[in-house]
């Protein structure tokens, strides 16, 4: 190897270190874009579209959801017509015996909420929710409102309460039954 070529090398090695170095640095004083999640609480925009909530005592079961669902992931059966008691503001009637979405094919497009005469589906703010299997990822709202809820608990929220507030305050309101807000759904016209 000739002298000229030795420090062309050595040249070229410090230029590509430095060209790395400037990279590397650049970014190092860049503000983050990720958290330490679940510690610290990820900021949702005002409307995210997370799972839905559901509330069953106000559904009237006219399907008018699941026909504007574009993937046809909304499962609903009754018993007979239902209807709004204008008294209670409550559905009476046949038995709601099943609403169910499939989350294995939900868009989160939240089209299902603009046609619903009683506003009772709405998108919520939940949104890591994991499973194992494909049957686990339909879930059954009229089951979990025998159970109070709106919407599904995940399990690292239930893992994590005990230690983290926001997680456990998060909790309390689902497990209160408590909407998250409705500022993601579309709104009817
Ligand atoms: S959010 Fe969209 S895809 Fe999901 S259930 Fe509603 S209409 Fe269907
Ligand atoms: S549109 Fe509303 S009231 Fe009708 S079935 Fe769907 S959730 Fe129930």
């Amino acid at each position: 190897m000739s002298v000229k070529a030795y420090f062309r090398n050595i040249f070229e090695n410090v230029a590509s270190i430095s060209d790395g170095m400037t990279i590397t640095l650049k970014y190092f004083f860049q503000k983050t874009a990720t958290i330490q999640y679940p510690e610290q609480r990820l900021k949702l925009a005002p409307r995210y579209r997370g799972f839905h909530e559901f509330e069953a005592d106000r559904c009237i079961a006219c399907d008018l959801c699941a026909k504007a669902c574009p993937v046809d992931c909304i499962y609903i059966e009754k018993t007979a017509p239902r209807k709004i008691d204008k008294a209670t503001g409550k559905a009476t009637g046949g038995e709601l015996t099943r609403y169910a979405i499939d989350y294995s094919k939900c868009l989160f497009c939240a089209l299902c909420t603009e046609p619903c005469p009683t506003r009772c589906i709405h998108m919520g703010k939940v949104h890591d929710l994991s499973c194992y299997s494909r049957r686990d990822a339909v879930i059954e709202f009229t089951e979990l409102d025998k159970e109070g809820l709106h919407t599904p608990i995940p399990i690292w929220m239930e893992r994590n309460a005990p230690r983290i507030p926001w997680v456990k305050e998060e909790l309390e309101r689902v497990k209160a039954g408590k909407l998250s807000g409705t500022a993601a759904d579309i709104p009817a016209r």
